[in-house]
C-alpha cells in the first residue's frame, strides 16, 4: 500500500467505495487523514468502516472542513451531468480529484531516486499494453509494480521506493480527476467514439485522453499512435509546442521518425538509421494489426529504460497474453478454441474476426448500440455463427443473409455446436472463437465470467471428446 501523507492531519470525503475507494481509504488513513466515506452499497461501507473510514451520507455531510473529495471514477463528474456531491463540493470550493491524483502528489513529494511511472492510456488496447510493458520491465529486470485500472487500484500497490517502476493504464475517467499526472513515460494508443455519454463530445473526450501529456518535462516521452485523426492531430500539436520526446508510432503506416509495424515486422526509426527489431508474427499472443499497434506502442515505452532497445524484442515474442483478449485456450483435435471475452463491442469483435480464417464464431449477449452491425463483413472468415443471450435473435436478423447462424440455449449449447461441426468440417485448422461484440450481464457476472465459464467448459468437453475417442 502506498500510504498517502500529503493529507495528513486533514479530512477527506470519499465517495463510491469500490476497490479503488477502499484502497483510498485505507492510504489515507495510513498517511494520518480523516476518510469521510460514502457509497449507495451497505456492504461497501461495512468494509471502509473496517478499514478505520467514518461513514455519513454525503447529504447530511457539511463540507466546512472537508479538503478534497476523492471520487470513484464510474460517478459521474460532468455528464450526463455532475453527481449532487460533485456540485455541493465544487460549490463549497472543495476539490474534486480521485486515487490516482492522491498517487502522484504522493510521488512528488518523494525525493532523490524518485520511481518512476509509465502511464498508458487510448480507447482500446490499454490493459494490453500496460501488461506488455510490464513484462518487457520486469525481464530487462526492473523492479516493476502493474496497476490502475487493470488488477490492483493505484494506491493498493506496493510502497514508493527509489528505483521502482509503476505501469499505469488510466481511462478517461481517471485522467478527468488527476490533474498532477506527470509520468515520465506517457503512451496514448488511440481515440475512436466510446463513453460520449460521461464526456459530453468526442472532443471532450480526447482532451481527456491528451491529458496525460499535459505536466510532462523536457526529460519525458509522450509516445502516441497517428492510427486515427484525433491521435494524428495530438501528435502535431505534441511535436510542435517542442516540450517532452514524442515517439509517433504506427501499425500499418511507415513513418519518417518514430516506431512502427508493416504487416507484422517491427521498426523502430527514431535513431540516425532505421532498424528491424522483431517479426511480431511470431508472437502467438499478440496476433492481428490492433496487437501490433499496442507492441510498437509498448517497445517504444521501454527504450528508455534499457541499453539496447532490441532487447525488448525477445520479451515481445514471449508475452503471455492477457486472459479473455484472443486467448488460445487449447485444442480439440485439430480445432483451436480462443477465448475473446473481453470483445464486448462489435469494433473489438472485429479485431478478433479478422485475425483468424474457417470461424465457428460464438457471439451474443447484452447488445450494444447498433447489435452486430458491421460485422457482416467478415462472412468470408466465418463458418458459422452460434448466437446466445438476448441478442441471439437481433443478430439472426442481422446475420443470416451473410451466413450461416444459428440460436443456442446456452453458451454451453454453442459450445458443444460449434465443436462438433468444427470436427466434422474439412477445414484443416478451424477456430472456435467466443467473441460475443456484447456486454455479458444477460447471463453473467462480467465479461471475465463469462470468458472463466467458456474455458470450465472447453475442459469438461475435451475430456468428453476423448473418452468417446477412447470408448
Ligand atoms: P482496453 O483495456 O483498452 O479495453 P484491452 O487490451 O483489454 O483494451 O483489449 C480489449 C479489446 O480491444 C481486445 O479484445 C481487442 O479486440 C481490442 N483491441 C486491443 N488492442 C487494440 C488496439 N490497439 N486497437 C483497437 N482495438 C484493440
Amino acid at each position: 500500500m502506498i500510504p498517502v501523507s500529503t493529507f495528513s492531519g486533514k479530512t477527506v470525503a470519499v465517495f463510491g467505495l469500490a476497490r479503488s475507494g477502499l484502497a483510498a481509504v485505507k492510504a489515507l488513513r495510513a498517511g494520518g487523514a480523516r476518510a469521510v466515506c460514502w457509497d449507495d452499497k451497505p456492504a461497501a461501507r461495512e468494509q471502509a468502516l473496517a478499514l478505520g473510514g467514518e461513514v455519513m451520507a454525503l447529504s447530511d455531510m457539511s463540507w466546512d472542513g472537508i479538503d478534497a473529495l476523492v471520487l470513484s471514477p464510474g460517478i459521474p463528474l460532468t455528464h450526463p451531468a455532475p453527481h449532487p456531491a460533485v456540485l455541493a463540493a465544487q460549490a463549497a470550493g472543495v476539490e474534486v480529484i480521485g486515487d490516482t491524483e492522491l498517487f502522484f502528489r504522493e510521488l512528488a513529494q518523494f525525493g532523490p531516486g524518485r520511481p518512476k511511472v509509465v502511464a498508458v492510456t487510448g480507447t482500446n488496447g490499454k490493459s494490453t499494453t500496460t501488461a506488455l510493458i510490464g513484462h518487457l520491465l520486469s525481464r530487462a529486470g526492473y523492479d516493476v509494480d502493474v496497476g490502475g485500472n487493470i488488477g490492483r487500484p493505484v494506491l493498493d500497490l506496493p510502497a514508493l521506493q527509489a528505483g521502482r517502476v509503476y505501469v499505469l493504464e488510466l481511462s478517461s475517467f481517471q485522467l478527468d480527476l488527476t490533474p498532477s499526472c506527470a509520468p515520465a513515460v506517457a503512451v496514448l494508443l488511440n481515440i475512436t467514439p466510446d463513453h460520449l455519454d460521461r464526456h459530453g463530445s468526442m472532443d471532450r473526450y480526447a482532451a481527456a485522453k491528451a491529458s496525460i501529456f499535459k505536466n510532462q518535462g523536457r526529460s519525458d516521452l509522450a509516445v502516441i499512435g497517428v492510427d486515427d485523426p484525433y491521435c494524428a492531430d495530438l501528435c502535431t500539436r505534441t511535436l510542435s509546442r517542442a516540450v517532452q520526446h514524442v515517439c509517433p508510432v504506427s501499425s500499418g503506416k511507415v513513418l519518417g521518425r518514430g516506431v512502427y509495424a508493416i504487416e507484422g515486422r517491427l521498426f523502430d526509426g527514431e535513431g540516425t538509421a532505421t532498424r528491424e527489431i522483431c517479426d511480431l508474427r511470431q508472437a502467438p499472443n499478440l496476433p492481428g494489426a490492433h496487437n501490433w499497434q499496442n507492441a510498437a506502442a509498448a517497445y517504444s515505452a521501454v527504450t528508455p529504460f534499457l541499453r539496447e532497445p532490441r532487447e525488448a524484442a525477445q520479451g515481445l515474442l514471449t508475452f503471455p497474453g492477457l486472459a479473455h483478449r484472443m486467448e488460445q485456450v487449447g485444442r480439440i483435435g485439430r480445432v483451436m478454441v480462443v477465448n475473446d471475452s473481453k470483445a464486448t463491442n462489435a469494433d473489438a469483435a472485429a479485431k478478433a474476426l479478422g485475425c483468424y480464417q474457417d470461424i465457428y464464431w460464438i457471439a451474443g449477449g447484452k447488445a450494444k448500440d447498433g447489435g452486430a452491425q458491421g460485422l457482416e463483413a467478415f462472412a468470408k472468415h466465418i463458418a458459422k455463427a452460434y448466437l446466445i443471450g438476448d441478442a441471439a435473435s437481433l443478430f439472426a436478423r442481422q446475420l443470416s443473409a451473410h451466413m450461416q447462424t444459428s440460436i443456442e440455449s446456452t453458451l454451453e449449447a454453442a459450445m458443444r455446436a460449434a465443436v462438433n461441426d468444427a470436427l466434422a468440417s474439412q477445414a484443416s485448422a478451424p477456430v472456435v472463437l467466443l467473441s460475443p461484440a456484447c456486454a455479458s450481464f444477460d447471463q453473467f457476472r462480467d465479461f471475465e465470467h463469462r470468458g472463466d465459464e467458456f474455458k470450465r467448459l472447453f475442459t469438461l468437453l475435451a475430456e468428453d471428446i476423448r473418452l468417446k475417442g477412447a470408448a
